[in-house]
Protein backbone atom coordinates (compact mmCIF):
# COMPACT_ATOMS: atom_id res chain seq x y z
CA UNK A 1 0.00 0.00 0.00
CA UNK A 2 1.22 3.30 -0.52
CA UNK A 3 -0.36 6.49 1.69
CA UNK A 4 -1.64 9.47 -0.46
CA UNK A 5 -0.77 12.01 2.13
CA UNK A 6 2.07 11.11 3.26
CA UNK A 7 5.50 8.96 1.66
CA UNK A 8 4.81 5.98 3.87
CA UNK A 9 4.31 2.21 2.23
CA UNK A 10 4.04 -0.79 3.57
CA UNK A 11 2.96 -4.37 3.18
CA UNK A 12 -1.02 -5.19 4.19
CA UNK A 13 -2.30 -8.57 4.73
CA UNK A 14 -6.08 -9.83 3.97
CA UNK A 15 -7.40 -8.96 7.21
CA UNK A 16 -5.35 -5.32 7.63
CA UNK A 17 -7.46 -4.48 4.44
CA UNK A 18 -10.65 -6.02 5.82
CA UNK A 19 -10.10 -4.00 8.48
CA UNK A 20 -9.25 -0.61 6.06
CA UNK A 21 -12.16 -1.07 4.18
CA UNK A 22 -14.52 -0.62 7.31
CA UNK A 23 -12.44 2.46 8.44
CA UNK A 24 -10.78 0.70 11.36
CA UNK A 25 -7.55 1.35 9.69
CA UNK A 26 -5.47 3.74 8.43
CA UNK A 27 -2.13 4.44 7.40
CA UNK A 28 0.63 3.22 9.60
CA UNK A 29 2.39 6.66 9.75
CA UNK A 30 -0.46 9.08 9.51
CA UNK A 31 -3.32 7.35 9.98
CA UNK A 32 -5.26 8.06 6.85
CA UNK A 33 -7.96 5.81 6.44
CA UNK A 34 -10.34 5.18 3.49
CA UNK A 35 -12.56 7.82 4.16
CA UNK A 36 -9.69 10.63 3.06
CA UNK A 37 -9.61 11.91 -0.79
CA UNK A 38 -6.28 11.17 -0.14
CA UNK A 39 -6.92 7.37 1.26
CA UNK A 40 -3.79 4.97 1.06
CA UNK A 41 -4.10 2.44 -1.83
CA UNK A 42 -2.50 -0.14 -4.03
CA UNK A 43 0.52 0.30 -5.48
CA UNK A 44 3.39 -2.07 -7.91
CA UNK A 45 4.67 -5.09 -5.17
CA UNK A 46 8.05 -3.81 -5.40
CA UNK A 47 9.29 -7.81 -6.30
CA UNK A 48 7.07 -7.56 -9.18
CA UNK A 49 9.23 -8.98 -12.19
CA UNK A 50 7.48 -6.96 -14.84
CA UNK A 51 8.98 -3.60 -13.54
CA UNK A 52 11.52 -5.22 -15.99
CA UNK A 53 11.19 -4.01 -19.34
CA UNK A 54 12.30 -7.10 -21.14
CA UNK A 55 10.67 -9.99 -18.32
CA UNK A 56 7.59 -8.05 -18.89
CA UNK A 57 7.74 -9.45 -22.72
CA UNK A 58 9.21 -12.82 -21.59
CA UNK A 59 6.63 -13.24 -18.60
CA UNK A 60 3.31 -15.09 -19.55
CA UNK A 61 -0.05 -13.16 -19.27
CA UNK A 62 -3.73 -14.06 -18.49
CA UNK A 63 -7.13 -13.60 -19.23
CA UNK A 64 -10.37 -14.98 -18.44
CA UNK A 65 -13.23 -14.23 -21.22
CA UNK A 66 -16.57 -16.17 -21.81
CA UNK A 67 -15.28 -16.23 -25.60
CA UNK A 68 -13.25 -19.50 -26.50
CA UNK A 69 -11.54 -17.66 -29.61
CA UNK A 70 -9.70 -14.27 -27.61
CA UNK A 71 -8.62 -11.92 -28.95
CA UNK A 72 -11.04 -12.22 -32.20
CA UNK A 73 -9.46 -9.40 -34.95
CA UNK A 74 -12.52 -10.74 -36.84
CA UNK A 75 -15.28 -9.62 -34.02
CA UNK A 76 -17.27 -6.93 -35.46
CA UNK A 77 -18.65 -4.83 -32.25
CA UNK A 78 -22.03 -4.16 -34.67
CA UNK A 79 -22.98 -7.42 -35.63
CA UNK A 80 -25.26 -7.28 -32.45
CA UNK A 81 -26.93 -3.88 -33.25
CA UNK A 82 -30.56 -3.96 -34.27
CA UNK A 83 -31.70 -2.08 -37.19
CA UNK A 84 -33.78 0.35 -34.94
CA UNK A 85 -30.06 1.09 -32.78
CA UNK A 86 -28.05 1.77 -36.19
CA UNK A 87 -30.73 3.38 -37.75
CA UNK A 88 -31.24 5.61 -33.88
CA UNK A 89 -26.93 6.47 -33.96
CA UNK A 90 -27.13 7.44 -37.26
CA UNK A 91 -29.91 9.85 -37.07
CA UNK A 92 -28.22 11.65 -33.58
CA UNK A 93 -24.88 11.91 -35.98
CA UNK A 94 -24.25 14.75 -38.10
CA UNK A 95 -22.59 13.03 -40.87
CA UNK A 96 -22.93 9.73 -42.28
CA UNK A 97 -21.28 6.71 -40.71
CA UNK A 98 -21.81 6.82 -36.70
CA UNK A 99 -22.49 2.95 -36.78
CA UNK A 100 -18.54 2.25 -38.50
CA UNK A 101 -17.22 4.99 -36.19
CA UNK A 102 -18.47 3.40 -33.32
CA UNK A 103 -17.05 -0.23 -34.45
CA UNK A 104 -14.06 1.23 -35.24
CA UNK A 105 -13.97 2.79 -31.84
CA UNK A 106 -14.94 -0.34 -29.89
CA UNK A 107 -12.16 -2.35 -31.78
CA UNK A 108 -9.65 0.17 -30.73
CA UNK A 109 -10.13 -0.66 -27.01
CA UNK A 110 -7.52 -1.98 -25.36
CA UNK A 111 -7.17 -5.50 -23.98
CA UNK A 112 -6.53 -6.38 -20.68
CA UNK A 113 -3.59 -9.61 -19.45
CA UNK A 114 -2.69 -9.89 -15.75
CA UNK A 115 -1.48 -12.56 -13.81
CA UNK A 116 -3.09 -15.95 -13.57
CA UNK A 117 -4.66 -14.95 -10.01
CA UNK A 118 -5.99 -11.50 -11.26
CA UNK A 119 -7.26 -13.67 -14.56
CA UNK A 120 -9.21 -16.14 -11.94
CA UNK A 121 -10.70 -13.81 -9.36
CA UNK A 122 -11.54 -11.41 -12.17
CA UNK A 123 -13.81 -14.73 -13.67
CA UNK A 124 -14.97 -14.84 -9.39
CA UNK A 125 -16.33 -11.52 -10.00
CA UNK A 126 -18.22 -11.98 -12.90
CA UNK A 127 -19.74 -15.33 -11.78
CA UNK A 128 -20.72 -13.23 -8.75
CA UNK A 129 -22.01 -10.41 -10.22
CA UNK A 130 -24.22 -11.91 -13.25
CA UNK A 131 -25.58 -14.57 -10.88
CA UNK A 132 -27.21 -16.20 -13.82
CA UNK A 133 -27.18 -19.54 -15.55
CA UNK A 134 -23.93 -20.99 -15.75
CA UNK A 135 -21.61 -19.09 -18.46
CA UNK A 136 -18.92 -21.55 -19.75
CA UNK A 137 -15.42 -19.45 -19.28
CA UNK A 138 -12.42 -19.95 -20.81
CA UNK A 139 -8.49 -19.18 -19.93
CA UNK A 140 -6.23 -17.71 -21.85
CA UNK A 141 -2.66 -17.36 -22.07
CA UNK A 142 -0.76 -14.68 -24.12
CA UNK A 143 2.84 -14.51 -25.73
CA UNK A 144 4.11 -11.14 -25.99
CA UNK A 145 5.87 -10.40 -29.24
CA UNK A 146 9.44 -9.87 -28.51
CA UNK A 147 9.11 -6.27 -30.77
CA UNK A 148 6.40 -5.21 -28.65
CA UNK A 149 6.79 -1.33 -27.46
CA UNK A 150 5.96 -1.14 -24.05
CA UNK A 151 5.69 2.35 -21.89
CA UNK A 152 8.14 3.21 -19.88
CA UNK A 153 7.28 2.88 -16.03
CA UNK A 154 4.27 1.73 -14.08
CA UNK A 155 0.97 3.60 -14.46
CA UNK A 156 -2.46 3.84 -12.57
CA UNK A 157 -4.99 2.10 -14.37
CA UNK A 158 -5.60 3.63 -17.87
CA UNK A 159 -9.39 2.54 -17.19
CA UNK A 160 -12.45 5.18 -18.80
CA UNK A 161 -15.62 5.92 -16.18
CA UNK A 162 -17.36 2.42 -17.67
CA UNK A 163 -13.99 0.72 -18.26
CA UNK A 164 -12.53 1.02 -21.39
CA UNK A 165 -9.00 2.47 -22.03
CA UNK A 166 -7.28 3.69 -25.17
CA UNK A 167 -3.58 3.61 -25.90
CA UNK A 168 -3.41 6.27 -28.14
CA UNK A 169 -5.04 9.07 -26.12
CA UNK A 170 -2.26 8.17 -23.12
CA UNK A 171 0.51 6.17 -24.68
CA UNK A 172 3.32 8.08 -26.76
CA UNK A 173 2.71 6.82 -30.75
CA UNK A 174 3.60 3.43 -31.19
CA UNK A 175 3.51 2.51 -27.93
CA UNK A 176 1.17 -1.20 -27.82
CA UNK A 177 1.75 -2.01 -24.10
CA UNK A 178 1.11 -0.24 -21.15
CA UNK A 179 1.80 -1.60 -17.30
CA UNK A 180 -0.85 -0.46 -14.79
CA UNK A 181 -1.04 -1.39 -10.68
CA UNK A 182 -3.82 -3.98 -10.77
CA UNK A 183 -6.18 -2.68 -7.58
CA UNK A 184 -9.17 -4.94 -8.41
CA UNK A 185 -8.24 -8.43 -9.08
CA UNK A 186 -4.28 -10.15 -7.37
CA UNK A 187 -4.11 -6.28 -6.03
CA UNK A 188 -0.81 -4.88 -6.07
CA UNK A 189 0.44 -7.00 -8.92
CA UNK A 190 0.75 -5.15 -12.22
CA UNK A 191 -1.43 -5.69 -15.37
CA UNK A 192 -1.44 -4.80 -18.63
CA UNK A 193 -3.30 -2.44 -20.76
CA UNK A 194 -2.17 -3.95 -24.43
CA UNK A 195 -3.29 -3.58 -28.28
CA UNK A 196 -3.78 -6.78 -29.92
CA UNK A 197 -0.52 -6.11 -32.19
CA UNK A 198 1.68 -6.88 -29.03
CA UNK A 199 0.16 -10.00 -28.76
CA UNK A 200 2.43 -12.77 -30.43
CA UNK A 201 -0.11 -15.95 -30.04
CA UNK A 202 -2.27 -17.55 -27.35
CA UNK A 203 -3.08 -20.82 -25.97
CA UNK A 204 -6.79 -21.24 -24.46
CA UNK A 205 -8.67 -23.82 -22.09
CA UNK A 206 -12.54 -24.01 -20.74
CA UNK A 207 -12.51 -23.41 -17.13
CA UNK A 208 -13.25 -24.88 -14.88
CA UNK A 209 -11.35 -28.35 -15.85
CA UNK A 210 -13.06 -30.83 -15.98
CA UNK A 211 -13.74 -32.90 -12.71
CA UNK A 212 -14.40 -36.89 -11.46
CA UNK A 213 -17.86 -36.60 -10.63
CA UNK A 214 -17.26 -39.70 -8.52
CA UNK A 215 -15.12 -37.51 -5.99
CA UNK A 216 -16.25 -38.22 -2.77
CA UNK A 217 -17.06 -34.43 -1.69
CA UNK A 218 -19.64 -34.14 -4.86
CA UNK A 219 -21.09 -37.58 -4.10
CA UNK A 220 -21.80 -36.77 -1.10
CA UNK A 221 -22.86 -32.80 -1.55
CA UNK A 222 -25.16 -33.89 -4.28
CA UNK A 223 -27.07 -36.70 -1.76
CA UNK A 224 -27.26 -33.71 0.63
CA UNK A 225 -28.92 -31.51 -2.24
CA UNK A 226 -31.52 -34.21 -2.90
CA UNK A 227 -32.70 -34.78 1.04
CA UNK A 228 -32.79 -30.53 0.96
CA UNK A 229 -35.12 -30.92 -2.47
CA UNK A 230 -37.76 -32.85 -0.36
CA UNK A 231 -37.90 -30.47 2.68
CA UNK A 232 -40.48 -27.72 2.89
CA UNK A 233 -39.00 -24.12 1.81
CA UNK A 234 -37.32 -22.50 4.45
CA UNK A 235 -38.34 -18.70 6.12
CA UNK A 236 -36.11 -16.27 5.09
CA UNK A 237 -33.52 -14.72 8.09
CA UNK A 238 -34.07 -11.41 6.51
CA UNK A 239 -34.68 -8.27 8.24
CA UNK A 240 -37.22 -7.55 5.10
CA UNK A 241 -39.26 -10.46 6.79
CA UNK A 242 -41.97 -8.64 8.81
CA UNK A 243 -43.12 -6.44 5.90
CA UNK A 244 -42.93 -9.11 3.27
CA UNK A 245 -42.73 -12.87 5.05
CA UNK A 246 -40.70 -14.82 2.68
CA UNK A 247 -39.47 -18.47 2.34
CA UNK A 248 -36.59 -19.56 0.66
CA UNK A 249 -36.31 -23.67 -1.19
CA UNK A 250 -34.09 -25.76 1.70
CA UNK A 251 -32.16 -26.53 -1.99
CA UNK A 252 -31.52 -22.82 -2.13
CA UNK A 253 -30.22 -23.14 1.53
CA UNK A 254 -28.44 -26.22 0.75
CA UNK A 255 -26.85 -24.65 -2.16
CA UNK A 256 -25.36 -21.68 -0.11
CA UNK A 257 -24.15 -23.78 2.59
CA UNK A 258 -22.42 -26.00 -0.03
CA UNK A 259 -20.14 -23.10 -1.35
CA UNK A 260 -19.41 -21.36 1.70
CA UNK A 261 -17.71 -25.07 3.12
CA UNK A 262 -16.06 -25.67 -0.30
CA UNK A 263 -15.09 -21.94 -0.22
CA UNK A 264 -13.78 -22.20 3.13
CA UNK A 265 -10.15 -23.03 1.67
CA UNK A 266 -10.29 -20.00 -0.38
CA UNK A 267 -8.42 -16.71 0.58
CA UNK A 268 -10.30 -14.16 1.67
CA UNK A 269 -10.69 -12.10 -1.23
CA UNK A 270 -12.35 -14.68 -3.35
CA UNK A 271 -14.29 -15.99 -0.51
CA UNK A 272 -16.46 -12.96 -0.48
CA UNK A 273 -16.59 -13.25 -4.08
CA UNK A 274 -18.00 -16.69 -4.46
CA UNK A 275 -21.38 -16.72 -4.78
CA UNK A 276 -22.83 -19.70 -6.49
CA UNK A 277 -26.82 -19.96 -6.69
CA UNK A 278 -28.71 -23.37 -7.30
CA UNK A 279 -31.96 -23.78 -8.53
CA UNK A 280 -34.53 -26.57 -8.75
CA UNK A 281 -34.31 -26.95 -12.98
CA UNK A 282 -30.50 -27.06 -12.94
CA UNK A 283 -30.57 -29.26 -9.76
CA UNK A 284 -33.17 -31.94 -11.39
CA UNK A 285 -31.66 -31.87 -15.18
CA UNK A 286 -28.23 -32.72 -13.73
CA UNK A 287 -27.75 -33.50 -10.04
CA UNK A 288 -23.88 -33.43 -9.85
CA UNK A 289 -23.68 -30.41 -11.78
CA UNK A 290 -23.91 -27.44 -8.90
CA UNK A 291 -21.19 -29.50 -6.92
CA UNK A 292 -19.13 -30.66 -9.33
CA UNK A 293 -18.70 -26.82 -10.57
CA UNK A 294 -18.42 -25.97 -7.09
CA UNK A 295 -15.56 -27.88 -6.68
CA UNK A 296 -14.00 -26.99 -10.18
CA UNK A 297 -13.84 -23.47 -8.93
CA UNK A 298 -12.46 -23.98 -5.68
CA UNK A 299 -9.45 -26.04 -7.52
CA UNK A 300 -8.35 -23.71 -9.77
CA UNK A 301 -6.98 -21.78 -6.98
CA UNK A 302 -5.77 -24.70 -4.79
CA UNK A 303 -4.06 -26.75 -7.32
CA UNK A 304 -3.20 -24.20 -10.35
CA UNK A 305 -0.65 -26.62 -11.28
CA UNK A 306 -2.95 -28.69 -13.02
CA UNK A 307 -4.69 -26.06 -15.12
CA UNK A 308 -1.33 -24.21 -15.96
CA UNK A 309 -0.11 -28.46 -17.40
CA UNK A 310 -3.45 -28.13 -19.36
CA UNK A 311 -2.67 -25.08 -20.72
CA UNK A 312 0.60 -26.34 -21.48
CA UNK A 313 -0.61 -28.88 -23.99
CA UNK A 314 -1.92 -26.65 -26.07
CA UNK A 315 -0.93 -25.63 -29.32
CA UNK A 316 -0.16 -21.40 -29.64
CA UNK A 317 -2.63 -19.77 -31.52
CA UNK A 318 -0.85 -17.29 -33.75
CA UNK A 319 -3.43 -13.62 -33.13
ZN1 LIG B 1 0.19 8.38 5.57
Amino acid sequence: MRCGACPHEWDATADWLDRFDQGKEGCPACGTDCRGEDRPDFTAAPDDQAHDEAATRDLAWYHSSTHPIWPDRDFDPAADLTEETRQRMESMSARPGAVERWAARQKSKAVHVGTYEAAIENMFRRIDDEGGPADQFFLHRVRLRQDCMIEPGVHPEPTDFVGNAYLTEVCAPGVNVLRYVNVHEDASRISLALDVDAIDAVQSIPIPLPIDTSDPWITDATARLHCASARPPEPMTSTLQRFRPRTIPALATEGRQLVKEAGAELPVNLRDRFGLEIDEETFASDPSGFPARVLGLVRLVTDPGRVLAALDAQGWRTV
